[in-house]
């Protein structure tokens, strides 16, 4: 097959008239910053989730951190969570002043191991930050049970697991955490440009994330004492400004309304991969356990290194020139020089962490990939790592 003169990217966004129009609409009303549709946006998505609330924030990485607010992380707690993610899932915690803690993943799944977990648990743990790697759910219900014994919080990175489901409901519903936190970067499942939303069944964690996105302001008089009258507001902690426009919830809207359909061609795309893909020795595909149904977020090769004749950087850039805008989600949060330095953290610590960074590639999975991408990507993937195996 030709080559395209342009590179696959590994996710990208699907936009329509649809959410032009409702921008539009938005831009001609009065409310450009939170209004009515930031509220039916909520609403929408917590009743998607299976949620009692939804608070959208600027991004997924502010709705993280109001949700470390809101769990009440502060110096001397820890937070665990897994290396093998975007370095927001760690970030957050340090954000509160928490030290981030990491546990190993399991090798097939490639989220948080509960044995591991076990081992870095204390007292101190104020807070578990399970992440749902490519869109697969974590054993939730270990996890949950875990965080009990020490009394922590379970916070969800479900960045990439908005449509996923874990025992047949959705991620987001928090039956087995406290809060869950989604992201609308324009390669997730949804997009609002930037932006995400936290989902609690708590009303305590709802006010203090609203609280926490408007600079730690309460402006409802019953709480306020005394009331000094109609202007006043009170600020009792410090937040930040992490609000969602009024015209970015009209996209996300529109996008979740579109739901159902990128799901499913996220399946279709999984499923011609899988069956093209299986039976290449020299690669392990992506396996979703049972009882869970992912997002397909991403599509995770593990490159079997015995039996190639090239690694991961020499087939990475085989793929690339090819026109495959791969990518290698994610180098090890505990190995950044920012987390060596400050935590005094180093290689060796995660095996299986590290293990599994030195072998994964991500192909591109997105809902607007065309048959012919889908087959070229095939193609493509296919004669590199024949080429390669031995
Ligand atoms: C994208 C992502 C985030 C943060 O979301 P932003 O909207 O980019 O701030 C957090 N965790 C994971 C695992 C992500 O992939």
């Amino acid at each position: 097959m030709k080559k395209p003169n342009y590179v696959i990217p590994y996710g990208t966004q699907w936009i329509e008239a649809g959410e032009i129009a409702k921008v539009v609409d938005v831009l001609e009303s009065d409310w450009l910053s939170p209004g009515p549709q930031l509220d039916k946006f909520e609403l929408a998505f917590a009743k998607y989730c299976g949620s009692e609330f939804a608070v959208a924030f600027s991004s997924g990485t502010a709705a993280l951190h109001g949700a470390m607010f809101a769990a009440g992380v502060k110096s001397g707690d820890e937070g665990v969570t897994s290396s093998f993610s975007w370095v927001a899932s760690a970030n957050c915690i340090k954000y509160q002043d928490g030290t981030p803690i990491f546990c190993d993943i399991d090798s097939e799944t490639m989220n948080m191991s509960p044995r591991s977990l076990e081992s870095v648990l204390s007292l101190k743990t104020k807070v578990i930050v399970p992440v749902h790697f490519a869109g697969v759910p974590c054993p939730m219900r270990e996890i949950n049970q875990l965080a009990s014994k020490v009394g922590s919080i379970v916070v969800e990175d479900a960045a990439h697991a908005l449509g996923s489901s874990y025992e047949g409901e959705k991620i987001g519903n928090c039956k087995y955490s406290d809060m869950t936190c989604f992201s609308f970067h324009p390669v997730k499942i949804i997009t609002t440009g930037e932006g995400g939303m936290v989902t609690t069944n708590n009303p305590t964690y709802r006010d203090a994330l609203l609280r926490f996105r408007t600079q730690g302001v309460i402006r409802n008089n019953e709480n306020i004492f005394p009331d000094e009258g109609p202007w006043y507001f009170e600020m009792d902690d410090l937040g930040f400004n992490y609000r969602m426009t009024n015209f970015q919830a009209a996209i996300g809207i529109e996008q979740l309304n579109r739901i159902e359909d990128f799901l499913s061609r996220r399946q279709e795309i999984r499923n011609e991969y899988d069956i093209a893909l299986k039976d290449l020795y020299a690669i392990t595909i992506p396996t979703v356990p049972k009882d869970c149904v992912s997002s397909y977020h991403l599509y995770v090769i593990r490159l079997d290194l015995k039996h190639l004749i090239y690694g991961q950087k020499e087939i990475f850039g085989r793929l690339r020139e090819k026109g495959l805008g791969v990518q290698v989600h994610y180098p090890p949060i505990h190995l950044q020089p920012y987390y060596r330095r400050t935590f005094g953290y180093g290689s060796g610590q995660l095996p299986e962490t590290e293990k599994t960074y030195a072998r994964v590639i991500s192909l591109p999975i997105f809902p607007k990939m065309s048959r012919w991408e889908v087959e070229y990507v095939v193609d493509v993937v296919k004669s590199v790592v024949n080429e390669a195996s031995r």
